[in-house]
């Protein structure tokens, strides 16, 4: 984990198709008077949050951490502070947006300084909670489980534009072999989903039984246009589900920074744990700043 973590423990392994349990920790600070902060990948990949004092430093710059390598990037005007408030900009004009120079030193992708322009709606994230808890609860019937894939007609044809692709979902049915914490009163209740109509007779089909079971039967569930019963698990498919196609405005936040983290260039992913949501510009989209 990156410095200043609260993670005390690595995360244990979960069971074959569940995430891995998160581990719960006391939040530590970052007791350094470096003065500038630090954001790093580990916080969008593993949840748990940075230090306060590296995500809102004194001065507006920042050693982001991408994984494998350290660049730098600062803000000459940066925006007011909006810390927490995770409220809807509502003026005139939409969300005001922001300078950010990000200077990368080493070949193949550096040197190169980027002007990226950013914009964050939900302004700048607060202070982590006073301790990490796991967030995987036992699904509710009609959540999104899993994103399964982005549409390959989409990709292919507007490539890289993934906030424009639709996503192949697996909702989550009333299954009683699938373990997770209960749900406490307090936590907010996750988006539901309408298995809808049944696929159409000329397209093939997903059984959505068969799909969360993959990482023990290594089978996907894929079946052929028309028929009515999985040739999989055997079941009708009124009686194991299917997969459905939403786009990516139709996802609940968690999925679309799901999609974002597999599709998105990693520059993007990493301000997003300081800006959550934010839309992230710098030019040319083939040529996005390494991180
Ligand atoms: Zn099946």
């Amino acid at each position: 984990a990156a410095p200043g973590t609260a993670a005390a423990d690595p995360p244990a392994g979960g069971a074959p198709g569940q995430p891995p349990a998160a581990a719960v920790a006391e939040k530590v600070s970052w007791t350094s008077e470096l003065g500038v902060g630090m954001l790093s990948l580990d916080e969008a990949d593993s949840g748990v949050p940075l230090a306060d004092h590296l995500v809102s430093p004194e001065k507006n710059i920042f050693i982001l951490h991408g994984g494998d390598h350290f660049t730098l990037a600062w803000m000459p005007n940066p925006p007011p502070s909006r810390d927490g408030d995770g409220a809807k900009e509502e003026e005139e004009g939409g969300t005001p947006s922001f300078d950010v120079l990000h200077w990368n030193g080493l070949p193949p992708a550096g040197p190169r300084l980027a002007h990226l322009t950013v914009a964050a709606p939900s302004g700048s994230r607060g202070p982590a909670p006073v301790r990490h808890r796991p967030t995987y609860y036992k699904p509710v019937p009609g959540q999104i489980q899993d994103v399964v894939q982005a549409h390959s007609d989409d990709k292919a044809i507007r490539p890289g534009m993934y906030e424009t692709w639709r996503y192949e979902v697996q909702l989550a049915v009333d299954d009683p072999n699938v373990s997770g914490e209960e749900r406490p009163p307090d936590a907010p209740r996750p988006r539901v989903f309408e298995q809808g109509p049944p696929p159409s007779p000329g397209s093939s089909w997903r059984c959505a039984a068969c799909y969360s079971k993959r990482f023990e039967t290594m089978c996907f569930g894929v079946n052929e246009a028309g028929s009515e019963e999985c040739r999989h698990c055997g079941k009708r498919r009124e009686e194991c589900g299917w997969t459905i196609w939403l786009t990516y405005e139709e996802l609940p936040n968690a999925q679309k920074g799901q999609c974002a983290r597999v599709h998105a260039p990693k520059i993007v992913s990493l301000l997003r744990t300081k800006w959550p949501g934010a839309k992230v510009e710098y030019g040319d989209r083939s040529n996005p700043p390494a991180v």
